[in-house]
């Protein structure tokens, strides 16, 4: 009677909510085909942006000329490299997403204050004088994790910002000058700022100092930027037909000229309009931890208010920007979960959710990050299968240096990037190499290269 009423319409109910999940998700399952279109893209805009030509992809020749050849640059650090004095050792500096890393010490930045780049670089050199380094003259690597236009290793204009960034009146300059200026201010360390290094290329160099066919940097954490060995003959903006260069390419800005638009659904246009850089970075806004959390808060949104979660009640927590971090991703979709731990991570989130409708958050979470890892493998498949044609080669034995937080804390990210290379660049062997604070690392291996090729010049 009544009873066998309710229950038909529970499972009624359940079956359209299940409808409306499969169909808010469809558009982020992507087919082969559609993978391999994006590739093919990212192919075109590469060649066009080494050419010069109008491309998003932006190919930023590094002045790197050489992955490490193991003739001991790392082992010289504890050594007096270059310049004058008492030096020590040569000195890593980063700037990335939040935090001023130093060799063992991180600072967090002093948040939405850092405004203005008389701050900003204030703020760096601060970071460098809690060290106790003052009074000695050292060398320093310089490790920043935006687009900058370089004439050399120690030059870098700053193109634009990404990843929340927006210190004013940065754009448009030299970090390394406004390092230096900063560093002048302050007057109590002196430092010889050598190179300037995108996060990538330190990653690149570091693993490749253990592994000589690491021609490959890729970055997935806040943001995401792949860099690889290019033939200098293919970069026309630098002279010089033979040998090879390190090129950026700033694979976060893919699509800014409107080519991923396809693949662009209502929730990454939600996340972009919202972003500070909105129209900016739309590859980057698929891939990065930063923007994932997003992604899945507006899902969550929408099947809200289709009912489908929550009883279809909005709750102020849901409606918080940036509740969603990289980390509750990656714990979220953690295979060692229960459906109940689940639940306790997003009651702890603030968000009460019955174990349906966790279940329902799980798949919205898999969902968006298998189609970020799969993109992220899209863009790779890209670079590698580049790197073969360049060399005329049937095979190609590569690896790829990785670092960034989605890449290394996410249960699934890394398989599933390699599953879709694998899948699309069928002729290359690809190794993924995890790299340990890698772009610290390679910061301080380029630097270091930097500095023996000076002292031979000058002899
Ligand atoms: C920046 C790149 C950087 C990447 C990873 C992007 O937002 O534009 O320069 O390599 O983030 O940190
Ligand atoms: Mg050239």
């Amino acid at each position: 009677g009544r009873g066998v009423a309710m229950v038909t319409a529970v499972a009624a109910r359940l079956a359209a909510h299940r409808r409306l999940l499969e169909e808010t998700l469809a558009p982020f399952r992507l087919t082969r085909e559609q993978l391999a279109e994006v590739q093919a893209q990212m192919r075109e805009a590469m060649a066009k942006g080494l050419q010069g030509e109008a491309s998003s992809l932006r190919m930023l020749p590094t002045y790197v000329r050489a992955t490490p050849d193991g003739s001991g640059d790392m082992g010289s650090r504890g050594h007096s490299m270059c310049g004058a004095g008492a030096s020590s050792s040569i000195l890593e500096l980063r700037v990335s997403s939040s935090w001023c890393v130093w060799p063992r010490e991180v600072y967090p930045w002093p948040g939405v204050d850092v405004r203005g780049q008389g701050r900003l670089f204030d703020h760096i050199v601060d970071c460098i004088q809690k060290q106790g380094l003052s009074g000695q003259s050292l060398p320093l690597g310089f490790t920043f994790s935006f687009p900058c236009r370089q004439m050399g290793l120690d030059q870098g204009i700053l193109l634009n910002w990404t990843k929340g960034f927006n210190a004013s009146d940065c754009e448009g300059q030299d970090v390394v000058c406004l390092l230096r200026e900063a560093i002048r201010r302050r007057q109590a360390v002196e430092l010889n700022v050598v190179a300037i290094v995108n996060d990538t290329v330190g990653t690149m160099m570091s693993c490749g100092y253990e592994d000589p066919h690491c021609e490959v940097g890729l970055i997935v954490g806040t943001g995401t930027n792949a860099c690889y060995m290019e033939e200098l003959r293919n970069v026309a903006s630098v002279d010089g037909d033979s040998g090879q260069m390190c090129i950026n390419t700033e694979w976060g800005a893919f699509g800014d000229d409107g080519s991923l638009s396809m693949l662009s659904t209502r929730f990454d246009a939600c996340v972009d309009q919202a972003s500070i850089n909105p129209g900016k970075q739309r590859f980057e806004k698929m891939i990065s931890g930063m923007y994932l959390g997003e992604i899945v808060r507006h899902i969550l949104l929408h099947l809200t208010s289709l009912g489908v979660l929550f009883r279809g009640q909005q709750t102020q927590r849901l409606q918080t920007r940036d509740i969603f971090k990289t980390k509750f991703l990656s714990e979220i979709e953690s295979d060692s979960l229960a459906l109940r731990q689940v639940r306790a991570i997003l009651e702890d989130l603030g968000l009460p959710l019955t174990s349906d409708d966790a279940l329902m958050v799980l798949e919205v979470c898999q969902a968006v990050s298998k189609r970020a890892a799969q993109l992220c493998g899209a863009g790779v498949a890209a670079v590698v299968e580049k790197i073969r044609e360049n060399r005329g080669l049937e095979e190609l034995t590569i690896s790829v240096g990785v670092d960034g937080t989605l890449y290394k804390l996410h249960p699934h990210f890394s398989s599933l990037v390699a599953a879709t290379v694998r899948e699309l660049a069928p002729h290359c062997v690809v190794t993924f190499l995890q790299s340990e604070d890698g772009s610290g690392k390679g910061a301080a291996l380029v630097t270091a290269v930097a500095c023996r090729l000076a002292q031979t010049t000058r002899v």
